[in-house]
């Protein structure tokens, strides 16, 4: 097995994990992987995958949920160029938009911008498409600016008069390698079109999933919608604002009555909807209707000059309300005047399925166990499964477990949260340094927030806007001896990086369990019919564990930062749960944590020497 690796030597498992990987592709057999922190992942199956894919001629896509992970990917491609001189193209491709280059269209957002586009290339009215279908093929400074990045592409083109987006296309037809967002092969509408843009099949393609715990939910949000009275409104003032005939009162009507006649008056509550229960028009004239409502948004957005239209959702929201599908529920709910229908899906067949016709899949991630939920979930049974050893020291971490309270929902109480207002503080007593503290939900958070003695210098807020989180956590990684009140399962807990060991401490309140609602129940009930009774595993139990040992894994970036773990809830001591968690780490129960907390902080070789045990 010869690897192109860019590095001279490879990392602690870095190495076994290439030769696992390659020897999976080699068999045509798909890999899942858990693989923590500090092995190098991305580095390890670009490598093994490329290495194959260049001696049998395939491709390799390497997708990510979000489009802040390609660099990474970049840059190990690049390295891999510089250092073996191979015949690698490579493309970073991400969503049209974000290679839009026509200044009228690309301030345009969601729905509205692609059937923006579409109109503008169908009315010969983008000149930057015109221009790059006719250019030929793409230079040498737009191939090369192709493989530095998606920004560039978008710098080089703009420069030269193009469509970025056309000629990543371009690009990606002669390229072996690309780097994608997940949404380019799982989302349904869309993934025939770009495969057939690319002239790429995915059959001679191996696909590296990066982050593959997000696969099912991120490919069953390509399938869910959700209608709310407000939305009816704001799309009817939209109508009224250019004069328009069309009438949106009967989807109005619609959500009014579907409520009143499936909820109790006057209380809040939820209920499903059969596809009977809807009227009848909206799947007759469907095509009809919405091509009707879409016509009007878009007029909407180039006489107001907004960057989106209520219109283009609704129209968006019919569609999926019509969809035939066993794992699609339709929900009618009312909180206070607030009356929403909603679109769920259960589980993604059809994506699931596409995935299972790629030559061989790499399946990776930090939190990808257990490894046989995954495979199973995902339907390759027969696929290798491999979980690694962290690289880091053991004794640069520990987990305590503080059993004595709980967020049970009938445990909450005042009593509760000032009791874990007091133990916070108490550790924090302890810690001279940064401590985030994460909470199950705002709800939890808020209440123990009231019992503090001091001041949060940083606290997650709902609705808090991007900017806005974005500076906090710049503040508080500045800071040496802040605290951080944030939620599990947000953009605070998960796919952040406080690298530097700016972190010495995390506190994990209680279990994020998702709320128990209609659809949570439906999805249980579909997963045990499909999966043999492991519903209410799959679909609560461990999505809940895995968002804590997310939050839990922020500290510890690098292989020398130390931070120490309180898991603070009895149930982590329950064996439901702590069998789960057993997979990624051992909490420490016993008394007297705080004072091992102290131990930890002081560095104590006694600690060290326990903890080593
Ligand atoms: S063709 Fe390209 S440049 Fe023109 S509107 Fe569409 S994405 Fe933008």
């Amino acid at each position: 097995m010869e690897v192109l690796f860019r590095f001279d030597k490879p990392r602690l498992h870095q190495d076994k994990m290439m030769e696992d990987i390659y020897n999976a592709i080699s068999q045509r057999k798909s890999i899942f992987i858990n693989a923590p922190t500090g092995i190098g992942k991305t580095d390890a199956s670009i490598s093994a995958c490329l290495s194959y894919a260049l001696k049998e001629e395939l491709d390799v896509f390497f997708l990510t949920p979000k489009t802040s992970q390609h660099k990474v990917a970049i840059e190990v491609l690049s390295g891999i160029r510089k250092k073996f001189n191979v015949n690698v193209n490579y493309i970073d491709v991400v969503g049209k938009r974000n290679l839009c280059v026509n200044p009228r269209v690309n301030m345009i957002e969601g729905e509205p911008f692609y059937k923006a586009c579409e109109d503008a290339v169908k009315g010969k009215r983008c000149s930057f498409y015109t221009k790059a279908k006719e250019s030929g093929e793409p230079g040498q400074s737009l191939a090369e600016a192709g493989m530095s990045g998606h920004n560039a592409l978008f710098a080089e083109s703009f420069d030269h008069g193009l469509c970025a987006y056309e000629i990543a296309a371009k690009l990606a037809k002669r390229s072996n390698f690309i780097v994608a967002d997940y949404a380019h092969i799982l989302n349904p509408y869309t993934r025939q079109t770009f495969m057939k843009k690319i002239a790429h099949s995915l059959e001679s393609s191996i696909i590296i999933w990066d982050e593959a715990h997000n696969i099912i939910e991120t490919a069953s949000s390509y399938l869910s919608s959700s209608l709310s009275l407000q939305a009816v409104e704001y799309a009817s003032r939209e109508l009224m604002s250019i004069g328009s005939s069309i009438d949106l009162g009967y989807m109005a009507f619609m959500l009014e009555e579907l409520a009143k006649g499936k909820i109790k008056d006057g209380h809040e509550g939820e209920a499903f909807v059969d596809k009977k229960d809807l009227p009848p028009a909206l799947s007759d004239n469907l095509e009809e209707i919405c091509d009707q409502i879409e016509k009007a948004g878009m007029e909407y957005i180039s006489r107001s000059g907004a960057k989106r239209s209520s219109l283009m959702h609704i129209a968006r929201f019919i569609r999926a309300l019509n969809a035939e599908n066993d794992s699609t529920i339709r929900i009618i709910s009312r909180r206070g005047k607030a009356v929403k229908l909603s679109v769920s899906c259960l589980y993604p067949s059809e994506s699931i399925d596409s995935i299972k016709s790629a030559y061989a899949n790499v399946f990776m991630s930090g939190t990808l166990l257990p490894l046989g939920m995954h495979k199973e979930l995902l339907g390759f049974p027969e696929a290798h499964a491999i979980n690694y050893k962290s690289p880091f020291p053991k004794e640069n971490r520990i987990c305590l477990l503080d059993s004595d309270v709980s967020t049970k929902y009938e445990n909450r109480s005042a009593e509760q949260y000032n009791s874990i207002a007091s133990k916070i503080s108490k550790i924090k007593e302890r810690v001279h340094g940064n401590l985030a503290v994460f909470f199950p939900s705002f709800d939890v958070l808020e209440s123990v927030y009231r019992y503090m003695p001091y001041e949060v210098g940083f606290i997650q807020r709902r609705e808090m806007r991007s900017f806005a989180v974005e500076k906090m956590i710049r503040d508080f990684k500045q800071g040496e001896d802040s605290m951080l009140f944030a939620v599990m399962g947000g953009s605070l807990s998960e796919g952040i990086d406080y690298a530097n060991n700016v972190i010495k401490g995390i506190i994990i309140v209680g279990i994020p369990l998702e709320k128990p609602n209609l659809e949570l129940n439906a999805k249980i009930e579909y997963l045990n019919k499909r999966f043999g009774m492991k519903g209410n595993e799959y679909a609560y139990t461990i999505p809940g564990i895995v968002k804590a040992v997310q939050a839990s894994g922020r500290a510890i970036r690098s292989e020398s930062d130390r931070a120490f773990i309180v898991f603070m809830d009895k149930r982590y001591s329950w064996s439901m749960y702590k069998s789960i968690i057993a997979n990624f780490m051992h909490i420490e129960e016993g008394p007297n944590y705080i004072s091992k907390i102290s131990l930890f902080m002081s560095g104590s070789e006694k600690m060290r020497s326990e903890v080593n045990k």
